[in-house]
């Protein structure tokens, strides 16, 4: 067993669409507890800076957008390697290419309209769970 934590988040047209509940159940049947929540409406400093290693890319100014134009629901998720156990239910970014059974592929409009966000890798994931929580006063 390799405890872990990631940062997902449900995405404005989830949160929009009203796909907390299921998106939550998905990852519980996995056996993935729900560590945190929070539900924000980013502004766009804060989705700046958290996509900032997408900076350089086309379409970050498209994503921040996106990502501020309604509320979020920010998760911590822990269990057995959950961050790929996350990535796995999520599915791909581009939703016509994501597998049966996914959220994406469930839900996903497009590929920038995707759902959920997950951390890619345990130091990503580190480092996006202390972008918005606090391990004194939000994680125990
Ligand atoms: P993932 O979210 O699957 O890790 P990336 O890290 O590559 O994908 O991209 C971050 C986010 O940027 C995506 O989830 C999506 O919202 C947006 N995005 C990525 N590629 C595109 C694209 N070609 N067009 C529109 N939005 C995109
Ligand atoms: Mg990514």
């Amino acid at each position: 067993m390799a405890t872990e934590r990631t940062l997902s988040i449900v995405k404005p047209d989830g949160v929009q669409n009203g796909h907390i509940g299921h998106v939550l159940t998905v990852f519980e049947a996995a056996g993935l507890r729900i560590a945190a929540a929070r539900l924000v409406h980013l502004t766009s400093a804060q989705a700046g800076a958290f996509y900032q290693e997408h900076a350089a890319r086309p379409v970050y100014g498209e994503l921040v957008d996106y990502m501020t134009s309604g509320p979020v629901l920010l998760l911590v998720l822990e269990g057995d390697q959950a961050v790929a156990r996350n990535r796995e239910l999520m599915g791909a970014t581009d939703p016509a290419q994501a597998a049966d059974g996914t959220i994406r592929k469930l839900y996903a409009e497009s590929k920038g309209r995707n759902t959920v966000h997950g951390s890619d890798s345990a130091a990503s994931a580190a480092r996006e769970i202390a972008f918005f929580f606090s391990q004194a006063f939000d994680l125990t």
